[in-house]
Protein backbone atom coordinates (compact mmCIF):
# COMPACT_ATOMS: atom_id res chain seq x y z
CA UNK A 1 0.00 0.00 0.00
CA UNK A 2 1.59 3.56 -0.86
CA UNK A 3 1.93 6.36 1.72
CA UNK A 4 -0.67 8.66 -1.16
CA UNK A 5 -4.40 9.26 -0.79
CA UNK A 6 -6.10 6.48 -2.82
CA UNK A 7 -8.97 7.07 -4.98
CA UNK A 8 -11.98 5.57 -3.92
CA UNK A 9 -13.51 3.11 -5.72
CA UNK A 10 -16.85 4.07 -6.09
CA UNK A 11 -18.08 7.59 -6.60
CA UNK A 12 -18.25 9.48 -2.80
CA UNK A 13 -22.07 9.46 -3.05
CA UNK A 14 -22.23 5.41 -4.14
CA UNK A 15 -22.64 4.49 -0.45
CA UNK A 16 -25.91 6.10 0.04
CA UNK A 17 -28.07 6.22 2.03
CA UNK A 18 -25.61 4.10 4.59
CA UNK A 19 -22.61 6.75 4.03
CA UNK A 20 -23.63 9.93 2.91
CA UNK A 21 -21.25 11.84 0.39
CA UNK A 22 -20.68 14.46 2.69
CA UNK A 23 -19.39 12.28 5.37
CA UNK A 24 -16.90 10.39 2.66
CA UNK A 25 -16.14 14.15 1.47
CA UNK A 26 -14.66 14.89 4.94
CA UNK A 27 -13.57 11.21 6.03
CA UNK A 28 -11.57 10.58 2.70
CA UNK A 29 -10.83 14.12 1.80
CA UNK A 30 -9.95 15.54 4.80
CA UNK A 31 -9.11 13.16 7.78
CA UNK A 32 -7.33 10.18 5.20
CA UNK A 33 -5.83 13.49 3.58
CA UNK A 34 -4.18 14.70 6.38
CA UNK A 35 -2.77 11.12 7.73
CA UNK A 36 -1.04 10.90 4.44
CA UNK A 37 0.44 14.69 4.59
CA UNK A 38 1.39 13.91 8.07
CA UNK A 39 3.21 10.90 7.68
CA UNK A 40 5.11 12.28 5.04
CA UNK A 41 5.95 15.45 6.94
CA UNK A 42 7.11 12.94 9.64
CA UNK A 43 9.08 10.87 7.36
CA UNK A 44 11.81 13.71 5.86
CA UNK A 45 14.42 13.35 7.44
CA UNK A 46 13.54 9.85 9.11
CA UNK A 47 15.50 6.59 8.94
CA UNK A 48 12.77 5.00 7.57
CA UNK A 49 12.08 7.48 4.72
CA UNK A 50 12.65 4.84 2.44
CA UNK A 51 10.73 1.84 3.74
CA UNK A 52 7.08 0.74 2.46
CA UNK A 53 3.86 1.75 4.51
CA UNK A 54 3.99 -1.69 6.31
CA UNK A 55 7.23 -1.41 7.35
CA UNK A 56 7.21 1.57 8.80
CA UNK A 57 3.77 0.85 10.71
CA UNK A 58 5.83 -2.39 11.91
CA UNK A 59 9.18 -0.67 12.98
CA UNK A 60 7.30 2.42 14.78
CA UNK A 61 5.19 0.27 16.66
CA UNK A 62 5.72 0.60 20.56
CA UNK A 63 8.12 2.60 20.04
CA UNK A 64 8.27 5.79 22.17
CA UNK A 65 10.01 8.40 20.18
CA UNK A 66 7.96 7.50 16.68
CA UNK A 67 4.28 7.86 18.67
CA UNK A 68 3.38 9.98 15.69
CA UNK A 69 4.58 8.56 12.75
CA UNK A 70 3.48 5.49 13.89
CA UNK A 71 -0.55 7.16 14.14
CA UNK A 72 -0.58 8.42 11.31
CA UNK A 73 0.80 5.53 8.96
CA UNK A 74 -1.16 3.19 10.81
CA UNK A 75 -3.96 5.50 10.07
CA UNK A 76 -3.16 5.64 6.22
CA UNK A 77 -2.93 2.13 5.97
CA UNK A 78 -6.21 1.53 7.88
CA UNK A 79 -8.06 4.20 6.03
CA UNK A 80 -6.86 2.54 2.50
CA UNK A 81 -8.21 -0.84 3.68
CA UNK A 82 -11.50 0.56 4.67
CA UNK A 83 -12.62 2.37 1.63
CA UNK A 84 -11.54 -0.70 -0.34
CA UNK A 85 -13.61 -3.33 2.18
CA UNK A 86 -17.04 -1.31 0.89
CA UNK A 87 -19.22 -1.79 -2.43
CA UNK A 88 -22.38 -0.02 -3.48
CA UNK A 89 -25.08 -2.98 -3.06
CA UNK A 90 -22.81 -5.35 -0.83
CA UNK A 91 -23.36 -6.73 2.51
CA UNK A 92 -25.62 -9.84 3.46
CA UNK A 93 -24.91 -13.10 3.58
CA UNK A 94 -21.05 -14.20 1.63
CA UNK A 95 -20.63 -16.87 -0.66
CA UNK A 96 -17.03 -18.78 -1.36
CA UNK A 97 -14.03 -19.33 0.86
CA UNK A 98 -15.36 -16.23 3.73
CA UNK A 99 -18.83 -18.60 3.74
CA UNK A 100 -17.32 -21.53 4.54
CA UNK A 101 -14.35 -20.48 6.88
CA UNK A 102 -17.54 -18.73 8.98
CA UNK A 103 -19.61 -21.95 9.10
CA UNK A 104 -16.33 -23.99 10.51
CA UNK A 105 -14.36 -21.08 12.57
CA UNK A 106 -18.15 -19.35 14.34
CA UNK A 107 -20.91 -21.95 13.46
CA UNK A 108 -22.43 -19.16 10.60
CA UNK A 109 -22.82 -16.13 9.38
CA UNK A 110 -25.21 -14.91 12.04
CA UNK A 111 -23.03 -15.61 14.44
CA UNK A 112 -20.22 -13.67 12.84
CA UNK A 113 -22.88 -10.34 12.37
CA UNK A 114 -23.31 -10.54 16.73
CA UNK A 115 -19.23 -10.66 17.05
CA UNK A 116 -18.01 -8.58 14.56
CA UNK A 117 -21.00 -5.73 15.53
CA UNK A 118 -20.17 -6.38 19.02
CA UNK A 119 -16.26 -6.07 18.64
CA UNK A 120 -17.24 -2.57 17.38
CA UNK A 121 -19.86 -1.18 19.87
CA UNK A 122 -17.71 -2.21 22.68
CA UNK A 123 -14.93 -0.31 21.68
CA UNK A 124 -14.41 2.60 23.82
CA UNK A 125 -13.56 5.66 22.00
CA UNK A 126 -11.77 6.13 18.70
CA UNK A 127 -10.89 2.45 16.99
CA UNK A 128 -11.54 -0.06 14.88
CA UNK A 129 -12.89 -3.89 14.74
CA UNK A 130 -11.59 -6.10 12.46
CA UNK A 131 -11.96 -9.49 10.63
CA UNK A 132 -9.01 -11.31 10.48
CA UNK A 133 -7.57 -14.21 9.65
CA UNK A 134 -4.68 -16.27 11.67
CA UNK A 135 -3.44 -19.81 11.60
CA UNK A 136 -5.71 -20.17 8.82
CA UNK A 137 -9.10 -19.54 11.05
CA UNK A 138 -10.83 -16.61 11.53
CA UNK A 139 -11.24 -14.35 14.55
CA UNK A 140 -12.50 -10.97 15.05
CA UNK A 141 -10.62 -8.00 16.80
CA UNK A 142 -11.18 -4.42 17.78
CA UNK A 143 -8.24 -2.34 18.25
CA UNK A 144 -8.06 1.34 19.88
CA UNK A 145 -7.14 4.49 17.80
CA UNK A 146 -4.73 3.50 15.21
CA UNK A 147 -3.62 0.37 16.16
CA UNK A 148 -4.08 -2.42 13.69
CA UNK A 149 -3.85 -6.38 13.33
CA UNK A 150 -0.34 -6.17 11.04
CA UNK A 151 0.93 -5.82 14.20
CA UNK A 152 -0.16 -8.75 15.79
CA UNK A 153 0.67 -11.27 13.03
CA UNK A 154 -2.54 -11.80 10.94
CA UNK A 155 -4.33 -11.07 7.87
CA UNK A 156 -6.88 -8.45 8.07
CA UNK A 157 -9.83 -9.47 6.00
CA UNK A 158 -12.23 -6.83 6.88
CA UNK A 159 -11.99 -3.87 8.23
CA UNK A 160 -14.81 -1.03 9.93
CA UNK A 161 -13.98 2.50 11.20
CA UNK A 162 -15.56 3.23 14.37
CA UNK A 163 -14.52 6.58 14.97
CA UNK A 164 -16.82 9.11 15.11
CA UNK A 165 -15.70 10.82 11.90
CA UNK A 166 -16.57 7.82 9.65
CA UNK A 167 -20.65 7.62 11.01
CA UNK A 168 -21.34 11.17 13.14
CA UNK A 169 -23.15 13.24 10.22
CA UNK A 170 -24.97 10.30 9.30
CA UNK A 171 -25.59 8.60 12.62
CA UNK A 172 -24.79 11.12 15.63
CA UNK A 173 -24.52 8.45 18.33
CA UNK A 174 -25.94 5.82 17.15
CA UNK A 175 -23.38 3.23 16.17
CA UNK A 176 -25.15 0.73 16.15
CA UNK A 177 -26.99 1.62 13.73
CA UNK A 178 -23.91 2.29 11.26
CA UNK A 179 -22.68 -1.16 12.23
CA UNK A 180 -25.68 -2.73 11.29
CA UNK A 181 -25.65 -0.76 7.63
CA UNK A 182 -22.57 -1.50 7.23
CA UNK A 183 -22.38 -5.15 7.70
CA UNK A 184 -26.23 -5.33 5.84
CA UNK A 185 -25.62 -3.28 2.63
CA UNK A 186 -22.04 -2.34 2.58
CA UNK A 187 -19.47 -5.33 3.14
CA UNK A 188 -17.25 -6.26 0.05
CA UNK A 189 -17.57 -10.11 -0.03
CA UNK A 190 -15.51 -10.50 -2.93
CA UNK A 191 -12.69 -8.12 -1.70
CA UNK A 192 -12.73 -9.98 1.83
CA UNK A 193 -12.27 -13.35 -0.36
CA UNK A 194 -9.49 -11.61 -2.56
CA UNK A 195 -7.66 -11.74 0.98
CA UNK A 196 -8.05 -15.20 1.86
CA UNK A 197 -4.50 -16.65 1.41
FE1 LIG B 1 -11.58 7.25 9.86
Amino acid sequence: MSISLPHLPYAPNALEPYIMEKTIQFHHGKHHQTYVDNTLKLLTGNVLQDASLEEIIKKTFKDEKQVSLFNNAAQVWNHSFYWTCMKPGGGGTPAGNIAKLMQENFGGYAQFVEQFKNAGLSQFGSGWAWLVLRNKKLEIHKTANAQTPLTFGCTPLLTIDVWEHAYYLDYQNRRADYITAFIGHLINWDFVNSQIK
